[in-house]
């Protein structure tokens, strides 16, 4: 693959950062290969993106919100078109096997799809007034400026998620990807363009979070800030967003788990807990690193599930057969060893050593192996209540139902959780008790679908999940009233008279 050169969009034109620095991108499976540069954007490039985003808004809502969504069919055509191209460099620049690249790409089609089709849904509400002569309405309106800063993670799908539910309902968006996928972002740039949406009315800023993304945030003219990421920034954006008293739909991270009852078929416990904890190198928010095991079933499931992980091919993701490609960066390498080394402090059982990966290819890649302990829960635990992002797995054994939930419930997060049993009263007891935004039963920790509310409770949100939460947290729900009579009648049997 040749290294591509990103660039910001703004007003619709292609352009470099003010100060002409630029930072690389480079391939985590290889750190060798640059996968491009891009522009180190800091505040006075933001301003400039926002004022675009600001001249763009009254036009862009001005449109039909069908003609809107017209221009987000015409980017899912072009997604379609690129789909092969979109997967490999998902590839290339975060590590994913190409499957799994595909699989956030296609994620992406989907809410294009599922957006520009709901440009021709019911939008508002026809409600009853007290009053016969009155209508009422409950409309829609856009809220203005919207600010999106996205993870590195699904750099494709995420970005998607937040920037087209905000475009269909007639804001103006600027989009702050991750650092560490800029040249994804650029590619959606791109198709953002050849699809046609008018100038200004999707700008994309690269450049880091403390300089780009705070800027996006403190901006006095970006009116709704949507950000995704990890627990630590969007806890300090919440911040300075209450503040300045500015709207923000926060989605962080999580502290999962797999919960396996005494009554739970092994084959698809064994399989739920490897895909959970495995899948993406344990780099999705919805990562279990905690199974929750009824004592009785627990060592037939360990035997089963060390077997499991001794079998994860690690590789490089374009190589067919990978089921693991590397972590993110050396810093995702520092915390995973951070958290291995800690959970033996912590008097960890290890099952599976883990360790980095260096053998032959994958030498000059960031390639972990999956660490596997057991630990008994405690509440001043780290390792047990804190996300590792990586393959760092806890085993950790329960003698009832309300434990488990109990062990569950223990940290600050509450995004997602998977309940393996065949007892209906276990699932339902579960799904009653346990903090969650996503949950599922015989299934693992993953798998959302874009029509679902994907978001977390507790530490992983602020209630406003992807992609239904997002029409929410991008409008504003008003009242509109309208009067047929030739006089005037109001609510509560008010008089109308100016003197008795
Ligand atoms: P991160 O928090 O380091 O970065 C996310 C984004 O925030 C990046 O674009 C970054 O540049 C920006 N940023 C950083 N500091 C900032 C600041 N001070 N002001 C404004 N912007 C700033 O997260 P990451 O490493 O890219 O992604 C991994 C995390 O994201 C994990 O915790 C994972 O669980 C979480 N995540 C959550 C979801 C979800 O839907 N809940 C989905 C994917 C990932």
């Amino acid at each position: 693959m040749k290294t591509i050169e990103a660039m910001n969009l703004i007003r619709g034109q292609w352009r470099e950062a003010s100060s002409g620095e630029r930072f690389e991108s480079l391939n985590p499976a290889d750190n060798r290969q640059i996968v491009g540069t891009a522009p180190k954007s800091k505040a006075g490039d933001v301003d400039e993106a926002v004022a675009a985003a600001r001249q763009a808004f009254e036009g862009w809502r001005s449109l039909s919100r069908v003609k809107r969504g017209e221009y987000i069919d015409q980017f899912a055509q072009l997604m379609k078109r690129d789909l092969n191209a979109l997967s490999e460099l998902v590839t290339h620049e975060c590590g994913k096997p190409f499957n799994e690249g595909k699989a956030d790409v296609v994620e992406a089609l989907h809410m294009a799809q599922y957006v520009a089709g709901m440009a021709r849904m019911p939008h508002g509400e026809i409600i009853d007034s007290e009053i016969a002569d009155k209508d009422a309405y409950i409309l829609r309106k856009p809220k203005g400026v919207v600010g999106c800063i996205t993870p590195w993670n699904f750099p494709i799908a995420i970005p998607l998620w937040v920037a087209l539910p905000s475009l269909l309902e007639g804001n103006t968006v600027i989009l702050k990807p991750s650092e560490d996928t800029p040249i994804c972002g650029h590619r959606l740039a791109e198709l953002f363009v050849e699809a046609g949406f008018p100038a200004g009315v999707i700008n994309v800023v690269h450049g880091f979070g403390e300089d780009a993304g705070d800027r996006l945030v403190r901006h006095e003219q970006t009116d709704v800030i949507l950000f995704t990421g990890s627990y630590a920034v969007g806890h300090h954006i919440e911040q300075v967003c209450a503040q300045m008293h500015k709207f923000c739909a926060i989605e962080m991270g999580g502290k999962n788990a797999v919960i396996v009852m005494d009554d739970a078929n092994l084959d698809i416990a064994v399989h739920a807990a490897t895909l959970s904890a495995f899948k993406t190198s344990g780099q999705r928010c919805v990562t279990s690193n905690r199974i929750i095991i009824h004592e009785k079933l627990e060592p037939e499931f360990t035997k089963r599930f060390i077997a499991a992980a001794r079998e994860v091919k690690i590789g490089n993701g374009m190589t067919p057969d990978t089921f693991m490609g590397p972590l993110i960066n050396r810093q995702g390498v520092e915390k995973y060893l951070m958290h291995n080394q800690k959970a033996q402090e912590e008097g960890a059982e290890i099952f599976l050593p883990g360790g980095e990966v260096k053998e032959g290819d994958l030498a000059h890649g960031h390639f972990v192996a999956p660490f596997v302990y057991r630990l008994k829960h405690s509440s001043s635990s780290y390792v047990l209540r804190e996300e590792a992002f990586s393959p760092h797995v806890a085993v950790i054994p329960v003698s009832s139902l309300e434990e488990a939930v109990h062990v569950y419930n223990d940290t600050k997060y509450g995004l997602s959780m998977a309940v393996i049993t065949e007892d209906y009263r276990k699932w339902r007891y579960v799904r009653d008790h346990a903090d969650f935004g996503v949950g599922y039963v015989n299934l693992p920790s993953i798998g959302a679908e874009v029509h679902l509310p994907f978001g977390g409770v507790k530490g992983s949100g602020n209630g406003h999940p992807s992609a239904m939460g997002v029409f929410d947290a991008v409008t504003h729900k008003v009242a509109f009233t309208v009067n047929h009579a030739t006089e005037i009648v109001l609510a509560q049997g008010l008089s109308v008279k100016l003197r008795s």
